[in-house]
């Protein structure tokens, strides 16, 4: 039987570095960090090997299209396609950031949103029979969610709405956020969680598309919420470790072959929240 592979991207630091080193310890293939910096990515690589652990590595900048490409002709070739894909690498402005609105939204949407966007859209087809694919979003998603306009809330929570719908309405995100015109669009006055309401929102698509397409391949995709992690993008005083922070992305991961659930769901603390 060929070797199975699973691919976190973001992976040198943070929860993404904590799923790699759960995934070492729980999954029976191999485990890929990946990183768009090839140092950052090997000194993580050093880190996991100095605790006995043996990931291997693969360069992956989202925001980078070739880069998204070559890895997944990397992974078409070397393992005819993934098993598990967690897309992990995201940013956020820090609350004292002075930069612009309409620049964070700008910023935060390209690599959180339209960027993991790319990676699906390369690395999907890619995606085995049985494989898992794990999107990172937050619980902002959620709470994002609910201070949208009726009219938005409506298109996020469709059973109908299509990627492109989506992505249009992402775009329409940026392009007010750009005009300082969003809170009069409907939208919550926060980038991230409506980079994280796409991210979630897009998990659901994937999900129906996979059901009616490939119906018989048994592949589960979700979105999560990791909790609130002490890593570079939240405040030292989070409550959970990234090892914690690390459960919930492995669970959906690690679902038993065979399983037909949780798929499309937002998931946190390992429970299908509502959405
Ligand atoms: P982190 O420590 O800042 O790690 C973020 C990772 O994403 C880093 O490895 C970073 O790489 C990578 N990254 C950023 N842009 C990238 C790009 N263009 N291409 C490839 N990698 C890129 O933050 P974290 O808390 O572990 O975040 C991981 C995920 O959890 C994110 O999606 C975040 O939104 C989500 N999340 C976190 C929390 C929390 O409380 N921490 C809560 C909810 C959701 P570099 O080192 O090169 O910058």
């Amino acid at each position: 039987m060929s070797t199975k592979v699973a691919v976190v991207t973001g992976s040198n630091k943070g929860i993404g570095l904590a799923i790699v080193r759960a995934l070492c310890k729980q999954f029976n293939g191999d485990v890929y960090v990946t990183s768009r910096d090839v140092g950052r990515g090997e000194e993580a690589v050093k880190t996991l090997n100095s605790e006995g652990l043996k990931p291997k590595f693969h360069q992956l900048d989202i925001n980078d299209l070739n880069s998204i490409k070559n890895a997944a002709a990397y992974f078409k070739g070397k393992y005819d396609g993934v098993d598990i894909l967690i897309n992990n690498a995201g940013i956020a402005f820090k609350v004292s950031d002075t930069t612009p609105f309409g620049v964070q939204a700008e910023v935060t949407l390209r690599t959180n949103f339209f960027a993991t966007r790319d990676v699906l859209t390369h690395f999907l087809p890619l995606v085995k029979a049985g494989g898992r694919v794990v999107n990172v979003s937050s619980m902002l998603s959620a709470s994002g969610l609910k201070q949208c306009s009726p009219e938005l809330q409506q298109h996020f929570r469709s059973e109908d709405i299509t990627e492109d719908e989506l992505v249009a309405l992402m775009q329409r995100f940026v392009d007010e956020a750009k005009k300082g015109e969003h809170k009069q669009g409907g939208w919550p006055d926060m980038s991230y969680a409506v980079s994280k309401i796409g991210v979630t929102v897009l998990s659901m698509i994937h999900a129906r598309r996979l059901s009616k397409e490939r119906p018989k391949d048994g592949i589960l995709i979700n979105a999560c919420c990791p909790g609130w992690v002490r890593t570079e993008i939240a405040a030292p005083g989070a409550p959970k470790s990234p090892d914690e922070g690390a459960i919930t992305p492995v669970y959906l991961a690690l679902l038993a072959p065979g399983a037909t659930e949780p798929h499309g769901k937002y998931v946190s603390d390992k429970e299908v929240q509502p959405w």
